[in-house]
C-alpha cells in the first residue's frame, strides 16, 4: 500500500494527474502519518460500523478507515480527484467513491441504500473549512438518519467555538446548536504544518457523540432555536433586551419569564447554560 501521508508520494500522485489545489474547496492534504490513524481510533469500537467520509481528497484517511471498518462511502465534490482515489483505493473492496456536493446529497437514501444492515454508522472527516458550520448543522439537523457520532478536523477557533461550554465566553450559538444534537470533545490539536499546502490557521480534530438526551428537557425545539439566536444575535446586550426585540414580547413579559426561572435579566447569552436556554424556551 502506498504511504498516502508521505509528502514525496503525495506529491508524486498530483503531479502525475497534473493536479492543482483548488482553494475555494479548501483542499489542504494531510502529510502526517498519524493524524488520520488516530481520527479512525477514535471514531468507534464497532469494527462492523459503516462509515461515511467527507472530502476524501486523495485518500490519506479514507485508506485508515477502510482498514479498520466494514463499509466506507466517501463524498468528494472534486470530479478530478475521483480517477486519482481510484487508483489509491483500488486495493479497498469496502470502499465506494461518490463524486458529489455532500451538502446537496441525499443524506438519508445514500443510508437506505448503502448500509441497509448496519447497525451503526458514524461519520469522519477532515472537512474544508468553508463549510464546516454548514456540514455540521446540514448532518446534525437532519433527524431521519441516525448516526452515532462525528469525528472531523476543524479549524482550531471553530473547533473550541463549537466545543465550548455553554456559560462560557467562548460559547455561541454553534455551541449550543451541537449540544442539543450531542455532547462535543476536542480530541486532540493538529499543527498547521501537518498539511500540504500549509494552511494559515492550526485544526483540532473533534468528536460529537449523539448518544445523548440533552434535548429531552426542550419542550419546543423551533422556540428554543429561536432563544438561542435572538440573544446571540445580540450578544453584546442583556438578555432582558434581546430577548424582547428577538422575540417580540415586552420587556415586562420577558422579566417575569426570567424571574420565574430564576435567571438574572442583566445576564448576556454567553452566561446562561443549556439548561438555562431551556427553561427560557420552555417558559416564553
Ligand atoms: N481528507 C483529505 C485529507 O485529509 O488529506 C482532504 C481534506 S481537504 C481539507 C477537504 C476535501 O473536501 C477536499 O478533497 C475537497 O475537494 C473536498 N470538498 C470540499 N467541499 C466539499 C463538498 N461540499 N462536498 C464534498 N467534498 C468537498
Amino acid at each position: 500500500m502506498k504511504n498516502l501521508s508521505d509528502i514525496k508520494v503525495i506529491k508524486k500522485i498530483l503531479n502525475s494527474f497534473g493536479f492543482k489545489f483548488s482553494k475555494s474547496l479548501g483542499q489542504n492534504f494531510i502529510v502526517d502519518g498519524s493524524v488520520c490513524p488516530q481520527m479512525a481510533e477514535n471514531l468507534t469500537e464497532n469494527k462492523n460500523s459503516g462509515v461515511i467520509e467527507i472530502g476524501p481528497g486523495i485518500g490519506v484517511l479514507t485508506a485508515q478507515l477502510a482498514e479498520r471498518f466494514k463499509k466506507v462511502i466517501s463524498v468528494e465534490i472534486d470530479k478530478r480527484l475521483v480517477p486519482i482515489l481510484k487508483e489509491t483505493k483500488a486495493e479497498f473492496e469496502n470502499v465506494k467513491i461518490i463524486n458529489a456536493d455532500i451538502l446537496k446529497i441525499d443524506l438519508n437514501k445514500l443510508i437506505e441504500t448503502e448500509f441497509k444492515d448496519f447497525d451503526e454508522i458514524n461519520i469522519c472527516a477532515n472537512l474544508p473549512y468553508y463549510i464546516t458550520s454548514e456540514v455540521i448543522m446540514y448532518i446534525l439537523e437532519n433527524e431521519k438518519i441516525n448516526i452515532n457520532s462525528l469525528v472531523l478536523m476543524l479549524q482550531k477557533e471553530a473547533a473550541e467555538r463549537i466545543c465550548a461550554r455553554p456559560g462560557t465566553r467562548q460559547s455561541g450559538a454553534i455551541s449550543l446548536a451541537v449540544r442539543y444534537y450531542g455532547d462535543p470533545e476536542i480530541l486532540f490539536p493538529v499543527n498547521k504544518e501537518c498539511f500540504i499546502p500549509i494552511p494559515k490557521v492550526d485544526s483540532s480534530v473533534i468528536k460529537i457523540n449523539l448518544n445523548n438526551s440533552n434535548s429531552k428537557i426542550i419542550k419546543d425545539k423551533t422556540k428554543f432555536f429561536k432563544v438561542v439566536k435572538a440573544t446571540f444575535l445580540q450578544r453584546r446586550k442583556n438578555i432582558l433586551n434581546s430577548l424582547s426585540a428577538g422575540m417580540s414580547k415586552s420587556k415586562d413579559e420577558i422579566k417575569n419569564i426570567l424571574n420565574s426561572a430564576g435567571i438574572n435579566p442583566n445576564f448576556r447569552a454567553e452566561q446562561l447554560s443549556f439548561e438555562d436556554f431551556s427553561e427560557i424556551s420552555n417558559l416564553i
